[in-house]
């Protein structure tokens, strides 16, 4: 069966059409701009080169429609009409308390998804209007809706619920929700199998260290914690994104430099992290370079991101009482060794030993631990596409 997987932000949507029977990739693309001047669709079937189209793309109806054209288009195209879609799997940023798994969309998983949009004001209103495109442009395909929160539902109250005044989870719900569950659910899946073991009998931390980083402690297949919380603000050294701080230090910022909190806001989530710290770049292979030069800034940039990473795995295992496997993913994750060891330092004692030579590799799945490491590092390219096509097809096949 193919499934056309769809990622809508405010001005852009990713796609691929992902065969699930061989789980190769048909086509893949990107349309940017959307709503602005000078759109553009970046289309790129298999074993073909890149197409750049210029198109005018003022909303995201036109996009997908462009998006079906491109995949019917005689010459590069990769379907002969739409009939060959047979579902659609939809990333859906915040499910909050009401989806524990993916859903087929119907009237009230949508009205559903309307009442989570002040959980999430910034990304579910693009993901819900995706959700209705599709359905304008591909009536009668089945669409599904696959959360990014809905691995972490497991979690126990207990490390979910923040120690602030408790009527502000009953008339806001808040609480920790934790994202990228769609990633941590497919390289913790992996890392299970690769221990030869069923998830049921596995403890594992999946660290998911990209732009945007969490890290979760997955017991017996389930989320137990997860270091992002009521936003993806929250817990790890980020690109642009402070993670955990004390609650008392915004205030305070705001009240010397007299800020509002949408300005507080955007210095948190778009100018803190490594941008913030090194006031050079939210890219950590431009940090790594600009450390390689001696640059005092980058140098404690890469010590504080390794820091909170080797802090958590510490936190992770005294959750879980011991852990199995912890897995590396995400660009950060998947391609740079050093940061991987510096995060996995001197924790022999909790039976974790990186192999200097077995890290040095490249790979979508490898293991970096020694071979007398109690606990075995995995590094596994995550694919959160593939995640949701598959969990597309079990939904619409039953
Ligand atoms: P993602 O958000 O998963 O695409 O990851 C983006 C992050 O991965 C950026 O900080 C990149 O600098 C980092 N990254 C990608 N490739 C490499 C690499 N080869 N070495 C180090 N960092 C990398």
């Amino acid at each position: 069966m193919n499934i056309l997987v769809i990622n809508c932000g405010s001005s852009s949507l990713k796609y691929q059409l992902i065969d699930t029977d061989t789980e190769k990739v048909l086509a893949k693309g990107l349309c940017e701009r959307i709503g602005l001047d000078d759109a553009i669709l970046n289309h790129t079937p298999s074993g073909k080169d890149k197409v750049v189209i210029h198109c005018d793309m003022p909303d995201h109806n036109v996009a997908i429609k462009e998006v079906v054209n491109i995949l019917t288009d005689a010459e590069n195209g990769v379907i002969a009409s739409l009939e060959e879609i047979g579902a659609i799997g939809h990333r859906v940023v915040h499910g909050g308390e009401k989806f524990n798994s993916s859903v087929p969309i119907n009237d009230a998983v949508m009205a559903a998804l309307e009442e989570c949009i002040p959980l999430a004001p910034l990304h579910n209103p693009p993901n819900i209007i995706g959700i209705k495109a599709c359905q304008a442009a591909m009536p009668g395909v089945p669409q599904v809706g696959v959360f990014d929160t809905a691995f972490h539902q497991t979690m126990p109250k207990e490390n979910y619920m923040y120690a602030i005044p408790y009527e502000y989870y009953e008339k806001y719900g808040v609480r920790k929700y934790g994202f990228h569950g769609t990633s941590h659910k497919y390289v913790s899946q992996r890392a299970a199998a690769l221990l030869g073991k069923p998830a049921e009998e596995t403890k594992i931390i999946t660290v998911h260290i990209g732009n945007g980083g969490s890290i979760a402690a997955v017991c017996g297949g389930k989320c137990v914690d997860t270091t992002m919380g009521f936003t993806p603000l929250d817990g790890l050294v980020m690109g642009t994104r402070s993670g955990i701080i004390d609650a008392a230090v915004p205030l305070f910022i705001m009240e010397q430099e007299n800020l509002t909190s949408k300005q507080m806001s955007d210095i948190l989530n778009k100018k803190s992290g490594l941008q913030g710290i090194t006031g050079i770049s939210s890219d950590m292979r431009d940090v790594s370079a600009a450390a390689a030069e001696g640059n005092e800034r980058a140098i404690l940039a890469k010590k504080m991101f390794a820091a909170r990473v080797k802090a958590y795995i510490g936190q992770y295992m005294a959750t879980m009482n011991g852990a199995d496997a912890i897995v590396f993913t995400a660009g950060i994750g998947e391609n740079d060794k050093a940061t991987r060891a510096a995060c996995c330092e001197n924790l022999d004692f909790l039976g974790i030993k990186i192999d200097a030579e077995k890290n040095d590799k490249r790979g979508d799945e490898f293991v970096i631990s020694t071979d007398d490491s109690k606990v075995k590092v995995f590094v596994i390219a995550t694919n959160e596409e593939l995640a949701i096509a598959r969990d597309t097809k079990d939904i619409v096949s039953k």
